[in-house]
């Protein structure tokens, strides 16, 4: 609980420092506009009345609009040069021409046909001292399919230091939040799509919320400024606006999916529907403006869906908790977004865009943790499971195979080998001279030598009592005979300590070289009635198993 809680805190510290941080560049643009180099220009006349180049929505039939002013040259401020520029920022509109006393200095857009997204754009026109007079009047013609005017700040005229600075601080802040909710977003998709793959365990719902940060970058697009299209801009919206949607749609799914609220479901069902609505009925951008203006409440209402969700489970899961708390973090940026739409106010940053970057790392935070904490169980269950298997084919007191896996093996066995049983001589012996633990000490030492006396493919077993077997692969006749000895030197020659006891020991040992495939139980028994000859004719030597007789190995 603690380490969930831990992760919890981390999170709402990225939150606040990301809300933190956007504040502070609201705080910083606020202070680069109130400079006294900038002519703010707020009134125009339109068609003979007053404006103030607002944003608006527009009925069909409207498309071109002249907005006029006088400014008078005495109300510029002073510049070392005489000259100026003039920035438009954030000005909606399919194109714009600027024109001071009728001379054209700037243009925005695709003017032939109207197939630019240029509402994101920062523009700053050069407006020479020559062109001035005493009285100048600014034209600013604008062509717009369904919108028209300021989404951000007033038209402004000032000095080119002023409008460098106001550049680099637009232009890199626009470009780069942009870029960055792109690349979260990406690697949102990315990561999402890598774990899915990874890893068959992880949740299915995962492929929905990899669906939801692929299909939102569709709505970054919209930020990017294209002066011409590829297509009619009505398609390019629908293409926008079907992303958020689909975005709007899989979270929900994945939410419910996860988290069984029905109400999710719901909304989910009715944004897709809204979707397919918006793709294929309104036939001009007017009617699908309205359309998606309104139907955009479903959108909110989804976020609210996902945080009525993680509330409902916020005690339950820690997925509840940042679900509820990301959606809630969303629903308050979009909604700042939305309140500076309707108060026509500047904001520099689409909070919303920020809101869904947040809202990703969320969703990846989550998912990456929980797929740390399935690999760790993965591995601890391969780690359980490998040390269970180890403890059924070892034997307990020497760590060397036990007589179950030693049969097995040999059952199993496809390429030739030869067989080895050695039993201690006289063992007993050692246990009523020095006592039993002395001959335990003697049998674990014995195990040590044997296997350090064996090749790494070898194996080397204890098959009861005093009685080891081991498995020769690949041996021939004389290999055998050689590894033999080899291996009763290793087990004679040292001398076993047992607390100031110096025991010795001397083994027999039975031999048998299988030249072709043959049942385990009959090797076994035949290595037995060699080792029992070895017994039987006077301990301490290599018996091995031929067809006639018991061959002798020991003077070999
Ligand atoms: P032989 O030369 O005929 O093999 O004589 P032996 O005394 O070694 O007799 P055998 O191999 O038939 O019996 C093995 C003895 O080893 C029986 C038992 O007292 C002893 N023994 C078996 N397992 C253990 C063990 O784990 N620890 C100890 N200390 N002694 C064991
Ligand atoms: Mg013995």
């Amino acid at each position: 609980m603690k380490f969930k809680k831990g992760y919890l805190c981390t999170y709402l510290t990225i939150f606040v420092v990301v809300t933190g941080f956007m504040f502070l560049i609201n705080i910083q643009t606020t202070r680069l506009l109130s400079n006294d180099k900038i002519y703010k220009i707020v009134n125009y006349s339109l068609d003979g009345s007053s404006d103030d180049l607002h944003y608006r929505l527009l009925e069909e039939g409207q498309r071109l609009f002249k907005f006029k002013t006088i400014i008078p040259e005495s109300k510029l401020p002073a510049t070392l040069d005489g000259n100026y520029k003039i920035i438009i920022h954030r000005l909606a509109g399919q194109w714009y021409r600027v024109y001071i006393n009728d001379v054209l200095i700037g243009s925005l857009g695709d003017i032939k046909k109207g197939y630019s997204n240029i509402w994101n754009a920062f523009g700053v026109y050069d407006l020479d001292q020559d062109l001035l007079q005493e009285r100048n009047e600014l034209v600013i013609e604008v062509y717009g399919l369904y919108e028209v005017g300021l989404l951000g700040y007033p038209v402004m005229i000032t000095d080119n230091v002023t409008a460098n600075r106001l550049s680099n601080w637009f232009i890199i802040l626009i470009r780069n939040i942009k870029l960055v909710a792109i690349g979260v977003l990406l690697t949102a998709f990315i990561i999402l799509i890598l774990l899915i793959k990874m890893s068959k365990k992880i949740k299915r719902e995962y492929v929905y919320y990899a669906l939801g940060a692929f299909t939102i970058i569709f709505m970054v697009l919209d930020y990017q400024v294209m002066y011409r299209l590829p297509v009619p801009p009505i398609l390019f919206k629908k293409f926008i606006i079907s992303g958020i949607y689909l975005a709007s749609f899989f979270i929900s799914i994945g939410l419910y999916k996860q988290f069984k609220v029905q109400l999710n479901l719901v909304l989910g069902l009715m944004v897709l529907g809204s979707a397919g609505y918006l793709i294929i009925f309104p036939g001009n951008m007017v009617d699908f403006k309205k359309s998606y203006s309104l139907l955009n409440l479903l959108i909110s209402l989804n976020v609210l869906g996902w945080f009525y969700a993680g509330a409902l489970n916020f005690k339950k899961s820690l997925y509840a908790r940042v679900f509820s708390i990301c959606s809630f973090v969303l629903f308050v940026l979009a909604s700042c977004d939305i309140y500076h739409i309707l108060m026509n106010r500047g904001f520099v940053i689409s909070m919303s865009i920020i809101g869904v970057a947040v809202f990703s790392i969320g969703i990846v935070f989550l998912i990456i943790i929980d797929y740390i904490i399935m690999q760790g169980q993965v591995v601890y269950e391969k780690k359980k499971s490998r040390f269970f298997y180890e403890k059924s084919i070892r034997d307990s007191m020497t760590g060397i195979y036990n007589h179950h896996y030693i049969v097995s093996t040999l059952s199993r066995m496809k390429e030739p080998f030869s067989l080895v049983v050695l039993d201690l001589d006289n063992f007993k012996n050692i246990n009523d001279t020095y006592g039993h633990l002395a001959g335990d000490e003697v049998i674990k030492n014995v195990a040590i030598n044997l296997q350090n006396s064996i090749r790494k493919y070898d194996y080397v077993g204890r098959y009861g009592g005093d009685e080891f077997v081991i498995i020769l692969m690949n041996c021939s006749l004389d290999e055998l005979k050689m590894m033999a000895k080899k291996i009763k030197r290793a087990v004679e020659e040292p001398v076993y300590k047992y607390k100031g006891n110096k025991i010795r020991v001397t083994a027999s040992m039975g031999i048998y070289n299988a030249t072709e495939k043959e049942e385990g139980e009959q090797v076994i028994y035949r290595a037995d009635q060699a080792l029992y000859a070895a017994k039987k004719s006077g301990r301490s030597g290599i018996k091995m198993w031929t067809k006639s007789e018991f061959s002798d190995e020991r003077g070999e």
